[in-house]
């Protein structure tokens, strides 16, 4: 059997408490099954990303592994959809047990890749957008689909205190009436950790 390959597109060492807890190297993988009109990730997900095996990543975030094990830190997985890359985390996994893996998700996945990644991170960021159907269609391109119940998926598999939900006031397309919505939904699932922002609008991702 072939390896799984991640396609990485970049890694940002010693980050503290963004994406995760300790001290954190993100790790950009290219695919997303969105299409955000304000995609902060547009330029990286052009971009021809590096195939790896899970014993090539790792050689390559090992460096850190001192200060991973200093602060209860790790690896914090976006992109793109990180959960696009299950298998490729099962073979990681076992070469890195003690490190602390967050994945940062737009939940628009299966429940079955839900599942399987409960069972792996120690750590979630949810980013949500919208609930708002309507809202989340003119702003992603797609359905609202399984996010909602995969929200209540990943709730029941791993409890509130494992999932950080990220919304976003986004120009043109939600306000802050949308915004309170959207949290009451996610508090109505008793998700209480939940990060509202002004989503800032780079020039060079504008539609
Ligand atoms: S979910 Fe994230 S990576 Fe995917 S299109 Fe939206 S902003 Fe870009």
């Amino acid at each position: 059997m072939t390896a799984p390959r991640y396609p990485l597109l970049a890694l940002s060492r010693h980050r503290m408490e963004i994406d995760g807890q300790g001290v954190t190297t993100l790790v950009a993988g290219s695919g997303c099954p969105l299409s955000c009109a304000y995609c902060i990730n547009k330029k990286l997900l052009c971009q021809a990303p590096t195939l790896v095996t899970a014993a090539e990543l790792y050689e390559k975030v090992k460096c850190d592994d001192l200060y991973f094990q200093a602060t209860g830190g790790g690896l914090a997985f976006g992109g793109g959809e990180s959960l696009l890359h299950m298998d490729f985390y099962d073979a990681l996994r076992p070469l890195c047990p003690s490190w602390h893996f967050t994945a940062e998700t737009s939940l628009h996945v299966p429940p079955e890749t839900v599942e399987r990644a409960a069972r792996l991170f120690d750590a979630f960021i949810a980013d949500v957008k919208t609930l708002d159907p309507e809202i989340y269609r003119a702003y992603t391109g797609s359905d609202l689909g399984p996010v909602y119940d995969n929200l209540a998926l990943l709730y029941r598999l791993v409890g509130p205190e494992r999932i950080h939900v990220r919304v976003p006031l986004i120009p043109g397309y939600n306000d802050k009436a949308d915004l309170a919505r959207t949290v009451e939904l996610l508090n109505v699932l008793g998700l209480m950790d939940i990060e509202c922002f002004p989503y800032v609008i780079r020039e060079e991702v504008n539609p």
